[in-house]
């Protein structure tokens, strides 16, 4: 069956089906789990993911995929495609159908990745595990440590909720049609959102907001300045220092003291 791969919907597909099994394996779900995907494209992933997980909700918003997955799918009766925009979804759909505790794995679009990984860290249904396909370079922001040249709010937005790692790099000459970007399976482990998520993320973004200039700089443009001595010097931490040398734990321990404070003057 021919397909009209279409650039709005980023419809670059995997067929390997060597790369695809090592992508299942990759999201280390088994027999018990329940897999949400977004995107399943052709359905090649379903399949391998179908083979190793108790169901598959596959999410695709193409409708004219709709002959190809029946083709692809069939036989995979543990496999139930929904064609909707996902990133529109209401999250009370979303458990409606799928429930809470599922692990989600996609090959996205790209320029769906932030608000994707976003939708899933604040659903509040406790997503076990995401696996996800990004590009490169956005693959090894998620990923970087503190005081490294890639590390900023990207990596502490994701690592505030989690443990990412890396799993395999894959070339853009894997996909039809082959993109202008390399990319990388990114697992994040571990989830489990904190409390005020979004606030925090809002607090990160503040510290990052110029950054050549001090974390001391930066905090003193959302906050009193003798209230930012106050708390770097409770969470023991030098005010020349700059955002990108804090981790992610620091980042929220930083975020309840000013939230604190601006709590006992209300
Ligand atoms: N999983 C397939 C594979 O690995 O070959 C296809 C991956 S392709 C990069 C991305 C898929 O996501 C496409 O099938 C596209 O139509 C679908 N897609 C794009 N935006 C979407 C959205 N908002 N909701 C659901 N699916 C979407």
């Amino acid at each position: 069956m021919k397909i009209e791969f279409k650039k709005k919907f980023g419809q670059n597909f995997l067929t390997d089906t060597n790369l695809l099994a090592a992508i299942a394996k990759d999201s280390e779900i088994d027999s018990q789990t329940t897999v949400v995907e977004v995107g399943p494209g052709a359905g090649a992933l379903t399949r391998e993911l179908a083979k190793v997980s108790k169901c598959v909700y596959a999410f695709e918003i193409d409708t004219d995929l709709k002959e190809i997955l029946d083709e692809n799918l069939k036989g995979y009766n543990n496999v139930k495609v929904v064609f909707r925009d996902f990133l529109k979804m209401p999250n009370e759909d979303l458990k409606a159908v799928a429930g809470t505790g599922f692990a989600v794995v996609a090959n996205l679009p790209y320029y769906i990745t932030s608000p994707l990984i976003t939708k899933f860290l604040t659903c509040g249904l406790e997503p076990k595990s995401l696996t996800v396909m990004v590009q490169k370079e956005v693959g090894e922001r998620i990923v970087a440590k503190p005081a490294t040249k890639d590390y900023g709010v990207l990596s502490v937005m994701v690592q505030l909720c989690g443990i990412p790692e890396i799993k395999r790099f894959v070339g853009r000459q894997m996909f039809t049609p082959a993109p202008n970007v390399d990319s990388c399976i990114v697992h994040l482990s571990s989830i489990k959102t904190p409390k005020n998520y979004e606030r925090i993320v809002e607090f990160v973004k503040g510290c990052f907001a110029s950054r050549r200039k001090t974390l001391s700089n930066n905090l003193s443009k959302m906050f009193e300045k003798d209230d930012v001595a106050d708390v770097l010097a409770e969470a023991e931490i030098d005010p020349s220092v700059r955002a990108e040398t804090l981790s992610a734990k620091e980042f929220e321990k930083l975020f309840q003291l000013f939230d604190k404070i601006c709590q006992n003057r209300l």
